[in-house]
């Protein structure tokens, strides 16, 4: 990609601005950290309804209450539960002394110190949570930061912009605008720490940029979340489960459930049982407006080739409601794409929208088998009561994270770090260990007392003594 030199020296004034009042002031205190964090609540709770409506006309689509909900709700618990914390974070870390012998009178301790300026790239699927959700933890932890909202939804970055502008001066967090080269100059600067939100196959393009700086990353990225129905799992309370889930966002969610596990001789149960769950919230689709919509031509065309591939390897396409595929817009029906064949696309690819795999099983160990022959999801749901069945599976796969009983509940907790691991991601946000990932946890010795190491033979000349320690 050609660099965009405009936006590189734009961001690289900005970076430099931010680290001349860095160097300046120090780092913010609490109160400081508290107060940053409260402007960004009032941003939200002042252009809430602008965002809202910015992300329906953005996606074609969208409920305004669901935007509400999900980013603007979902950004300020989180900004508020760093508000409220940041001060047990901050709490002295004292550590023991030995280093490594014993120092008499010495004492020890880590100190969380911002990084630095910290670069926040965000998706189009949840614009403002994917940028203020970090945000959050990155302010919590005393940093400043340069946000960039994804090309995909202008007008929200627009009043994005417009909102965090007016309410910080962008040597604390300044906000910048554009498309691939925009993320791409961002990127390439020397940040101290980069958050990118998004695609496995991009995420790779910013963690090669990063490292030509060593700047270090969190890659927050998707995969093909698996969700296991196991022994005994109340179909009709997981199969309502999984529709809210799957209609949340319209699927396009990282953590949404893409595929289903099902025990072969409850399969046919299952799939009706989705199709009546998903129709029961969602009895129509072309002129709901509680459905979202696919955001634009190129994704819809993409989740409709993962269907019509896969009808056409043979698989089973059921759709719920069960009402034919809208022309005149982008708003889907749920598909539910029954025992596609390995070779089909939507088996390999995240579905990211209104579709869904649907997969016999025999045993709960060909389940095991096949999720650990992919790459490591972000999410992983296993419905039932059979409690050794639940650790086993918990204990033998990989992923970000779990809810056991019901979907993306994990990805909501506050006291508890969201991230993925392998190819779902690295690093987090959310809770400790997100202040933590935003931290340089840096050890201080300070030493009091006499210098013993001569006496207790650790200096030259070297004796019997020292061997015999
Ligand atoms: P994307 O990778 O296409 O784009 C995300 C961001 O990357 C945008 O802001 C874009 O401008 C930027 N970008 C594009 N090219 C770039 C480059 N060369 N260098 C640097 N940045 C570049 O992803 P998307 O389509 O917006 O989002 C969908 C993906 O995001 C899915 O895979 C989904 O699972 C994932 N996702 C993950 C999470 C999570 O928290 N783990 C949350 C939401 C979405």
């Amino acid at each position: 990609m050609e660099r965009n030199i405009q936006a590189h020296e734009q961001i690289s004034t900005i970076l430099d601005r931010q680290r001349k009042t860095r160097l300046a002031a120090g780092a913010p205190d609490a109160d400081e950290r508290r107060a940053r964090i409260q402007q960004v609540i009032d941003l939200l709770v002042d252009r809430a309804d602008d965002l809202a409506k910015a992300m329906d006309d953005d996606f074609g689509g969208r409920p305004e209450g669901y935007s509400l909900m999900n980013d603007v709700v979902g950004s300020i618990t989180a900004l508020k539960y760093s508000r409220d914390t940041l001060e047990s974070w901050l709490a002295p870390d004292g550590r023991d002394a030995y280093a490594p012998y014993d120092q008499l009178g010495a004492t020890a301790e880590v100190l969380h110190q911002p990084k630095g300026s910290v670069g926040i790239i965000g998706t189009w699927n949840a614009p403002v949570y994917t940028l203020m959700s970090p945000l959050a933890g990155a302010l919590a932890a005393g940093n400043q930061a340069v946000l960039k909202p994804s090309e995909l939804v202008p007008r929200t970055a627009e009043v994005l912009a417009d909102a965090v502008s007016a309410a910080f001066d962008p040597e604390v967090v300044a906000i910048v605008t554009g498309g691939p080269d925009v993320a791409d100059a961002l990127t390439s600067l020397p940040f101290d720490h980069i958050v990118f939100t998004g695609s496995s196959a991009v995420g790779k393009l910013v963690m090669a940029n990063a490292a030509r700086n060593l700047v270090p990353v969190t890659l927050e990225l998707g995969g093909k979340s698996p969700t296991v129905i196991g022994t005994g799992a109340d179909l009709a309370d997981a199969a309502h489960r999984i529709a809210v889930g799957k209609w949340t966002n319209g699927g396009q969610i990282c953590v949404s459930p893409d595929t289903v596990y099902v025990p072969a001789e409850r399969l046919d149960d299952f799939v009706e049982a989705l199709r009546g769950a998903y129709s029961a919230l969602v009895p129509t689709i072309e002129d709901n407006a509680d459905v979202v919509a696919i955001v634009d031509d190129r994704h819809a065309a993409r989740v409709d080739g993962y269907v019509e591939d896969a009808a056409r390897l043979g698989a089973r396409v059921e759709t719920a409601p069960n009402v034919p595929v809208p022309q005149s817009n982008r708003r889907r029906p749920l598909r539910m794409v029954v025992n596609p064949p390995a070779e089909a696309v939507i088996r390999r690819e995240e579905i990211f929208g209104p579709a869904v795999v649907v997969l016999g099983y025999g045993d709960i160990d060909e389940v095991v088998e096949a999720v650990n022959a992919g790459p490591k999801p972000l999410a992983l749901y296993y419905f039932g009561h059979d409690t050794v069945e639940q650790e086993s599976v918990i204990a033998r796969t990989q992923s970000g994270g779990v809810t056991v009983n019901d979907v993306m509940m994990q990805g909501g907790l506050q006291d508890a770090p969201f991230g993925g691991v392998g190819a779902s991601g690295m690093g987090h946000y959310n809770g400790r260990e997100g202040f933590l990932e935003f931290s340089h946890a840096r050890s201080v010795f300070r030493s009091a007392g006499p210098d013993l190491r001569g006496e207790w033979g650790m200096l030259p000349p070297f004796t019997e003594q020292f061997r015999a320690m």
